[in-house]
């Protein structure tokens, strides 16, 4: 055989990978070890949290994947040894590695906001990580009151997809403009300024200027700080709210596996040699998607996706004697709704770039793209909501098949 390969994760980035290195090297055992035998994507899931689309159909499982001689695992991977490279997983299995694929998504740093929990969160759902608590808030603001209050509390830089909480207020306001007249939608941002934000305002200016209120961190000295589950109370430093819905996002880090086995260097993200996305900490483990430093790239589904296919190639050039591509290109792409029929997009070329400040030498540099015009017709935005749902007829199948 052509080496063993392991991959910690079935999302979007792991997923990714698991395809393209048995599709470059069939000869190589890949493993996938997956936590949860269904991966809700989180692209999409605010058209669920809308109510215009079901939990099911982000729904992915992975048959496609075994279908092409991949070993799923279905079990949480607990422990990596990058000596003996080995990982365990809690079902009490142990594989072995020649290359190891991490891309585990994101952890919630629930501490970041004062009486903010796991617990909480059942009250005041993040629906950062799609699944439950993607149905839990929707379910809430279905049975929100007529003339209710929405908070929305974005998180602080950097986070993954950022602009993601916007998208999100706009279709809550959609949904709060048919259903729930009267309602208002309070975003408590953590920040001053977020991505395409003249075509959010833009977008928010004419369809829902008497429901969404955008307030930046400067107007409220620090967004939410402190949040009373118990007694649905939000806090900033400034003011006191009694939301019906609070949806609470906090600030995040590279999934706890990646922290457990050191892969991020006693920070919240791990370090990467761009070229390949090994880890400068420890060798023979690659790491992508959200949980990595991918300098530019955003931390998308998109970006993930990218990084899978730019890793799997060199690893199955190294599983097969060869040197990796020395200047690979990735891409990003991302839409999001203001209404149904109406999208705004951005997207990026990335090159390597020599850096002696970045890890292992090598920053990853813009060097094409841009965002929608702001002056574009109705037609055009139109036409952007049509690619949007393209692109998630076409996107997961790259993934999970
Ligand atoms: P994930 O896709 O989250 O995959 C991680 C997987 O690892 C999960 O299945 C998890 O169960 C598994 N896992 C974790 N730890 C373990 C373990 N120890 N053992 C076994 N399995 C484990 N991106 C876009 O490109 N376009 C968009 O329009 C877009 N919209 C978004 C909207 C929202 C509301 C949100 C929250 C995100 C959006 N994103 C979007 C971002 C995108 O979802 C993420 O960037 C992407 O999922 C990252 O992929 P990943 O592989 O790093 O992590």
């Amino acid at each position: 055989s052509n080496g063993r390969v392991v991959i910690i994760g079935g999302g979007t980035g792991g997923a990714t990978a698991a395809r393209y290195i048995k599709r470059a090297s069939p000869g190589t055992e890949v493993t996938l070890i997956e936590a949860k035998p269904v991966h809700h994507t989180c692209y999409v899931s605010n058209t669920v949290i809308a109510s215009l689309r079901d939990l099911d159909d982000i729904a992915h499982g992975y048959d496609g994947l075994r279908a092409l001689g991949i070993n799923v695992v279905i079990d949480k991977a607990t422990a990596i040894d990058g000596e003996a490279q080995t990982v365990r997983t809690e079902g009490g299995e142990t594989f072995e590695y020649d290359r190891l694929v991490v891309s585990p998504g994101i952890e919630l740093k629930y501490d970041a906001i004062e009486g903010y929990s796991e617990a909480a969160a059942e009250t005041m759902p993040h629906a950062w990580i799609a699944g439950d608590q993607t149905t839990r808030l929707r379910d809430q603001i279905r049975a929100m009151p007529e003339g209710g209050l929405v908070v929305l509390a974005p998180p602080p830089n950097p986070y993954r997809c950022p602009p993601g909480p916007y998208e999100r207020a706009s279709l809550i306001a959609h949904y709060l403009k048919a259903h729930k007249p009267g309602s208002k939608l309070l975003i408590l941002d953590s920040k001053n300024a977020f991505s395409k934000q003249g075509l959010f305002e833009q977008g928010w200016e004419m369809y829902y200027s008497d429901i969404i209120e955008w307030v930046p961190e400067s107007d409220s000295a620090g967004g939410v700080t402190r949040v009373d589950a118990d007694n649905m109370t939000v806090h900033t430093p400034f003011d006191d709210f009694e939301p019906d819905v609070a949806n609470i996002i906090p600030a995040q880090r590279a999934g706890r596996i990646a922290i457990e086995a050191g892969l991020t260097d006693g920070g919240d993200w791990c370090p990467v040699d761009r070229r390949t996305f090994e880890s400068t900490v420890i060798p023979n483990i690659h790491v992508i998607g959200d949980a990595s430093i991918a300098a530019a790239m955003p931390k998308s589904g998109y970006s993930a996706n990218s990084q899978a296919k730019v890793t799997a190639l060199a690893i199955a050039a190294y599983l097969n004697g060869m040197e990796p591509e020395a200047d690979p290109r990735f891409a990003n792409a991302c839409y999001s709704l203001v209404t149904p029929d109406h999208s705004v997009s951005v997207n990026a070329v990335y090159k390597l770039k020599e850096d002696p400040d970045a890890p292992a030498g090598v920053a990853l540099d813009n060097i094409a793209g841009g965002v929608s015009p702001i002056d574009a017709s109705q037609t055009y935005r139109r036409r952007e909501a049509a690619f949007t749902e393209s692109w998630y007829r076409n996107f997961p199948k790259d993934i999970w098949g």
